[in-house]
């Protein structure tokens, strides 16, 4: 058994809103990794699978590595079709938000979302949520959405409803948003989980191939070239920075997805806990944050870069030159001397 984590009340709220309604939209935040994605489809098949009307729609387009999973045919993508999108957000009964805190993660979503009449459902492990969903299932000490998706349908009494797809979906954002249960994954009950899912038929050793070994050459080339050209190491702050402009990425012919995992590397190094990767995102720049420990990353992407995310790993953006990204970087750094350097 595993432990009611989801509040009882919520259960029963969101029952009701299913009993009631089945036009059904499905959303989740920008630039949808493995968690947004699988979530969205293990919630959607299983939803689909009890006959709902279901809609999955993400702001923009998903990684290759991730348009395997079962029903990833089915997602639309706003930016290909905005006014089609709109129509079904505001003419939906029911919209579950998955994986985001606040309506600006989801982009051009975010203010149909909010205008929309239906009734709205979070499902989310992002720390400090802002309150604009009828019912708000936000933990942040869960370490998927995937995962909170299979509390949600179990606690509703339904795991015999769901399917091999749905479990497919779920383990895929499980071991992503993990980084294959290597951080974050200390919890007992993602392993029982795991047991369940295999239960459903899931390949788990055939889902890491699909996800992790499924890169471009183009994207190693690149890889090597950003570790041993554009990595930077400042040992008195156990601290790496890695950073790439448009045109470097242009020379590998860089597609959505192939910078995934490049914040993670450095700390492989012995010593790093702090890891930040600056990249040009054709007219922004995006920052992306990990770190080890209880080194608060996400205090460092909130002041620097008015971003957010989980401790370990978390984002922000800029609009400015990488010059002067890597500047207020660079200048924040001393502040946190003390965290960065504590045993
Ligand atoms: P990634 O580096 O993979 O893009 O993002 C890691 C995590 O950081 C995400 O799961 C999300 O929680 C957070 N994050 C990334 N970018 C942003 C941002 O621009 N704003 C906020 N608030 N959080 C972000
Ligand atoms: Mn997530």
């Amino acid at each position: 058994m595993i432990s009611k984590i989801i509040a009882s009340q919520k259960i029963t709220e969101v029952e009701e809103l299913l009993n009631k309604y089945d036009k059904i939209v499905i959303v989740t935040h920008v630039s949808p990794d493995g968690d947004a994605i699988g979530s969205s489809l293990g919630l959607y098949h299983y939803l689909n699978d009890l006959g709902n009307s279901v809609n999955v729609i993400v702001p923009n387009s998903f990684p290759d590595f991730l348009k395997w999973i079962p029903g990833a045919k089915d997602i639309l993508e706003y930016e290909r079709y905005p006014e089609f999108a709109q129509k079904l957000i505001a003419e939906a009964e029911l919209i579950f938000c998955l994986d985001f805190n606040v309506p600006k993660r989801s982009y051009h979503l975010g203010p149909f979302i909010e205008a929309a009449k239906g009734k709205k459902v979070l499902i989310d492990h992002h720390p400090e949520p802002s309150d604009f969903c009828d019912v708000m299932i936000s933990y942040p000490e869960i370490s998927s959405t995937s995962e909170l998706i299979f509390r949600l349908i179990c606690r509703m009494g339904d795991f015999e409803v769901m399917s091999h797809e749905s479990a497919t979906a779920i383990y895929t954002g499980m071991m992503t948003d993990t980084g294959a249960f290597t951080y974050n994954s200390n919890s007992a009950e993602i392993y029982y989980i795991i047991g369940e899912l295999l239960k459903k038929g899931i390949n788990k050793d055939q889902i890491y191939s699909n996800v992790y070994h499924n890169y471009s050459e183009d994207r190693y080339r690149m890889l090597g070239f950003t570790l041993s050209e554009k990595m930077r190491i400042y040992p008195e702050y156990n601290t790496a920075l890695i950073w790439l402009t448009n045109e470097e990425q242009k020379r590998y012919k860089v597609k959505k997805g192939d910078t995934e995992g490049f914040a993670n590397l450095p700390l492989n190094i012995k010593g790093i806990i702090f890891s930040v990767f600056i990249r040009e995102d054709n007219e922004m720049i995006k920052i992306s944050f990990r770190s080890q420990k209880d080194f608060p990353s996400n205090k460092f992407a909130a002041q620097c870069y008015n971003g957010g995310g989980h401790l370990n790993a978390s984002g922000g953006e800029f609009y400015g030159t990488m010059d002067e990204a890597i500047a207020i970087f660079e200048k924040a750094l001393p502040e946190y001397a003390d965290l960065l350097n504590k045993k």
